[in-house]
């Protein structure tokens, strides 16, 4: 069984005040935690963690990177300075990136690999919205999405993280049941099985109104590696009671 990871995704919210509240309390009620932890700030507060979590158990991530290398690209953060920053990791193809800036699974792919190009590991967001479930469409997006990805990254394929994130799920308080996400996961790992020998390595996270509530039914299937959380990471009780949730690993 993999070790858990517990990601989560402030989105646009915090102030460099409410930041160092958060992480103070969060902080100091992690002690060693059970899970993999990481915290994915808005860019502007990336310094601002990265000397908060000096020293902790907490990794930092970003929301989203370029797919340029560099250059002449108004408003957009490369890989290379997620990684000056402290970055292990960076969400890529968030469906509110994909939703309202127009990010195609190739852009996403690209991200992806100019993620893992400067040392960044890329935790890439899959999944279908309410009306594609409805329309039984739910394995083909998940599969085409991370197909794009799959193909331009190759054998690196193992050092990604994939988050299945259901649209109809984020932000809504509506979850998908354990047994639905696992479906998918298990869709998920048997096309990474396809591309390598290791589809064991890949964490497969699950995305979508997880809260203290249901993290450890959902934490307890097979193939659900941990979770990316939105809303319940900016309550330093309700995150730190999701890691909590997080079965022991060897
Ligand atoms: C997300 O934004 O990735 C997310 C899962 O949000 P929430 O937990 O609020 O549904």
């Amino acid at each position: 069984m993999n070790k858990k990871l517990i990601a989560g995704n402030w989105k646009m919210n915090g102030s460099l005040a409410a930041n160092d509240a958060l992480l103070k309390v969060m902080l100091a009620g992690m002690g060693q935690p059970v899970a993999d932890v990481a915290i994915c700030a808005p860019a502007p507060y990336l310094a601002q963690l990265q000397l908060l979590l000096q020293g902790s158990a907490v990794d930092l991530g970003a929301q989203d990177v370029s797919a340029h290398e560099a250059g002449a690209y108004t408003g957009e953060v490369s890989a290379a300075m997620l990684k000056d920053f402290g970055c292990r990791y960076a969400i890529v193809g968030h469906s509110e990136r994909r939703q309202y800036h127009g990010e195609t699974d190739e852009v996403v792919a690209t991200k992806a690999q100019r993620a893992l190009s400067a040392g960044v590991t890329p935790i890439v967001c899959v999944g279908e919205t309410l009306a594609q479930r409805e329309a039984g469409e739910t394995e083909s997006v998940v599969k085409r999405q991370l197909a794009a990805v799959i193909h331009t990254v190759g054998h690196c394929i193992t050092e990604i993280v994939v988050a299945y994130e259901p649209v109809w799920a984020i932000g809504t308080g509506k979850t998908a049941t354990p047994e639905q996400a696992q479906a998918v996961h298990a869709v998920v790992r048997a096309q990474l099985a396809a591309a390598t020998t290791h589809p064991e390595r890949v964490q497969i996270l699950y995305g979508g109104s997880m809260n203290a509530a249901n993290a450890a039914s959902l934490l307890s299937q097979p193939d659900i590696d941990g979770g990316l959380i939105g809303g319940a990471s900016l309550k330093a009780e309700d995150f730190l009671k999701i890691i909590a949730s997080c079965p022991q690993t060897a």
